[in-house]
């Protein structure tokens, strides 16, 4: 990968003295060993200085292998390098399929899972929720195992761990024999139809995603994917077929109007791989709008559809900074820092224009509108909620600061964002 001095979106510059890219395990332990500062960087598509550091930024780049396979057991171990777009090729060579993937596959598993990052589907639970083991670089430089089977608390403590905990150099996944999915783009939702039956709407397929920019009596887009199983019917829908009021495009569409659907993973209902139509964008091309920045919030179910209205109202005051909305569903889970930690979630998520000076103040007051609701935001995106209101949102944030504490009590992996997160 090779150093890069920014992250992907470019608005944060990393502060790193010195870049590693250790070859084995070994190199990871004395480089975190001989550190003051220390931190793991992924393939840098957080959007904030989550993986930034003052002195020693590592990239596991060249640690990139599935190490091992288990058909049987449905599982397979990877190093802590690797990235979805890497991994899934493999498994799917192999009869095998992760459950979920983000919109985008261009990102390492252990950068994602440290953040929470999610795809959509009300049964899905985040890509962190796959993870049934880790193995760490620890800021003594020792190596330490834990697993789901031995260590549930502490995996819940651990793998939604915001590269606090130490580097990670391998991962056990969960997996499942290979599937098919049919993705399908409808048109012009109506509101009151998504006022009346969100619910339904986000359980109306194995992941929906719903994408706005908040200004129209209907939501734009309805990306449906559906599993298709060897017995189903995998006739794509009839052009012009209508789904809750809204209607099958006749031709491949970009979350974005107006940009290129090129980029874009496989529509029209034409049954195919799951990688290659689980996430909305393909391996190869340049994911969302490529020129933006990015923020999501994250609402319990029962409070989405006030977070809707709320958006809905301020829709024009968003509208000069804002790009696109996406909406998503996401399962609770047990994992203490997961934004769905015990609250199946609806997400809300912004990209915005790439200006900082501009988006801010607008972010600002729309976390402020969506305050009562207790958004949680996502960690690897843009929020300008201080730490102290993220204690009350995350009822795990304390127990998780003291456990960092307990394994890195000189503070090596702790940068200026931890200390804003832990305090
Ligand atoms: C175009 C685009 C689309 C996106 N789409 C989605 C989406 O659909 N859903 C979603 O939820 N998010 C999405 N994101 C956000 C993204 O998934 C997260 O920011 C994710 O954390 C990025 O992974 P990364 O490999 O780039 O990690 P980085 O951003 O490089 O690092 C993230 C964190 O992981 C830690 N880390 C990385 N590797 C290791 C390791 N080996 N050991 C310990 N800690 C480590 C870092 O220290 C840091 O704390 C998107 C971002 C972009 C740019």
């Amino acid at each position: 990968m090779g150093f890069a001095e920014r992250n992907w979106a470019g608005n944060v510059r990393f502060g790193a003295a010195r870049f590693h890219e250790p070859r084995t395990v070994d190199e990871v332990q004395t480089i975190v060993a001989s550190a003051t500062k220390v931190r793991a960087v992924g393939s840098r598509h957080s959007f904030n200085t989550i993986a930034d550091t003052v002195d020693d930024q590592v990239s596991l780049s060249a640690l990139s292998r599935v190490a091992e396979i288990d058909t049987q057991q449905r599982t397979v171990m990877v190093d802590g390098g690797i990235k979805y777009e890497e991994l899934i090729p493999y498994l799917h060579d192999h009869g095998m399929a992760l459950a979920n993937l983000a919109s985008l596959p261009h990102i390492t598993v252990a950068g994602a899972c440290a953040t929470a990052t999610h795809g959509s589907g009300v049964t899905n639970g985040n890509l962190a929720t796959a993870v049934l083991g880790m193995q760490f670089v620890t800021s003594e430089g020792d190596l330490v195992e834990i697993s789901r089977d031995h260590d549930p608390g502490l995996m819940d403590a651990l793998t939604v761990g915001l590269g606090a905990f130490g580097i990670v150099t391998r991962l056990t996944l969960a997996i499942e024999p290979t599937f098919d999915v049919q993705q399908t783009v409808y048109e012009d939702l109506p509101m009151p139809t998504v006022d009346g039956q969100l619910d339904e709407v986000m359980a109306d397929g194995y992941s929906v995603s719903l994408f706005t920019t908040w200004r129209h009596d209907h939501i734009e887009q309805l990306w449906r994917k559906v599993r298709v199983g060897p017995d189903d019917e995998d006739a794509p829908p009839v052009a012009g077929t209508r789904r809750f009021g809204a209607t099958a495009a006749t031709r491949k569409l970009h979350p974005i109007k107006g940009l290129s659907a090129v980029p874009c993973t496989d529509q029209l209902g034409i049954a195919g791989p799951w990688h290659e139509r689980l996430p909305h964008f393909r391996i190869g091309f340049t994911p969302s709008s490529g020129e933006e920045l990015q923020s999501e919030l994250f609402v319990a179910n029962e409070e989405a559809l006030e977070a809707i209205a709320i958006l809905r109202s301020i829709g024009e005051f968003l509208a000069p900074v804002l790009q696109i909305s996406e909406i998503r569903a996401v399962a609770a889970d047990s994992m203490w820092l997961s934004p769905c930690h015990r609250q199946a979630s609806i997400a809300f998520h912004f990209t915005w224009i790439p200006s900082w000076l501009e988006v801010e103040p607008v972010l600002a007051t729309l976390e402020s509108s969506l305050a009562p609701l207790l958004p949680r935001p996502h960690w690897g995106k843009l929020s300008t909620i201080p730490g102290d209101v993220l204690q009350t949102r995350f009822e795990r944030l304390e127990a998780f600061a003291e456990l960092v504490t307990e394994w890195d009590p000189t503070g090596k992996f702790r940068n200026s964002y931890l200390d804003a997160v832990l305090g």
